[in-house]
């Protein structure tokens, strides 16, 4: 591979992304952690805003869970959240509030896995440590025409060894973000820009013109549907009630409570059961949300609590509602 030729290509033409004109291991750490399954965009305004309350390890050991989770509501995945958090805990206490610098601490943080901390080493430390992610795995099996389906875990490796090998003979901070920046901005899924790409000379899907079928990914299962109905269950207090999400999509987060079901009879009968008496004030229609693996389909009704509490619910002042931390499929409900 023409390495030095991606390094200058990176060099005069990186995007100048906060996250990116630094060396700082934390901040680092944190905008990997954030980029997990989330789009650079997306996280620019988050990052900016954490580091700014969060400036350090130790600031952000001090956090409560619930309020860090309600920094990054709308990010997804809040479940990274939780672990960063522990990570930040950890660092205080085992290594005296520094990052720590080798690859073996730093694998061992709570929510680090292989690529974090491979690109944490070479990013910030200029340690020979593949980060191989899903815009790395797409330029070089274009560039070596590799047709291997890389959903699969030998497959990844073999990707991740040649990634190593390569990253040994490189500057192991410029390589990282300019493989990343190039499947980012150049060798895109579709559209690649292969006439100004840095590696066009020997790269073999360019060649072969099949840049587009690569990389070979097996379909994922399909998404599975839920059926819900939803409650927006008020009191005569200005109160409404909320349940904190035990599960492990969303954990942690508030939402309203919701039932597998398709009726709301069946819902008024199965709370009637438990001795809960609700009064229907409006049938609010249906809202969608759609995850990496399941879609949710609620049918919203507005109610009043005439008797009885679930022990799940929680009862929120209504104008307290914004301060907590809720999922997105049940926030965007109005
Ligand atoms: S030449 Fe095209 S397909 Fe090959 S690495 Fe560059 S952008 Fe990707």
């Amino acid at each position: 591979m023409d390495i030095k030729k991606l390094e200058a290509w990176y060099d005069k033409n990186h995007r100048k992304l906060l996250f990116r004109e630094t060396k700082d291991p934390y901040k680092i750490w944190i905008s990997e952690i954030m980029l997990q399954q989330t789009q650079v965009e997306t996280v620019l305004p988050f990052f900016e805003k954490f580091i700014h309350k969060y400036p350090n390890v130790k600031a952000l050991s001090l956090a409560d869970e619930e309020g860090l989770k309600k920094d990054v509501e709308g990010l997804g995945y809040y479940r990274r959240f939780k672990y960063l958090l522990k990570a930040a805990k950890y660092i205080v206490d085992h290594h005296d509030s520094i990052f720590p610098k080798s690859y073996e601490e730093v694998i061992k943080l709570p929510g680090v896995g292989k690529y974090t901390a491979g690109a944490i080493m070479s990013i910030a430390y200029h340690k020979p440590y593949s980060a191989l992610d899903g815009n790395v795995i797409r330029v070089l099996s274009r560039y070596l025409n590799l047709n291997d389906d890389f959903r699969i875990e030998k497959n990844r490796k073999k990707l991740d060894d040649i990634n190593q090998s390569y990253i040994e003979l490189a500057n192991p901070h410029t390589y990282t973000q300019a493989m990343m920046e190039l499947g980012a901005t150049i060798c895109r899924p579709k559209k690649p820009k292969c006439e100004i790409c840095p590696l066009n000379e020997h790269c073999l899907a360019y060649e072969l013109n099949i840049q587009e079928t690569l990389p070979f990914l097996s379909k994922l299962k399909d998404k599975k549907l839920f059926q819900y109905i939803t409650l927006k269950i008020y009191d005569h207090d200005q109160h409404i009630f909320l349940r904190k999400r035990t599960e492990d999509l969303l954990e942690g987060m508030y939402e309203y409570p919701q039932f597998d079901s398709e009726s709301i009879y069946d819902v008024i009968s199965l709370l009637e059961e438990k001795n809960i008496l609700i009064d229907v004030i409006e049938d609010m229609g249906n809202y969608k949300h759609i995850f990496t693996h399941q879609i949710w389909e609620m049918h919203i009704y507005e109610v009043i609590l005439i008797t009885g509490v679930d022990p799940e619910w929680i009862k929120v002042k209504q104008d307290n509602l914004m301060n907590l931390p809720m999922a997105v499929a049940h926030r965007k409900i109005k």
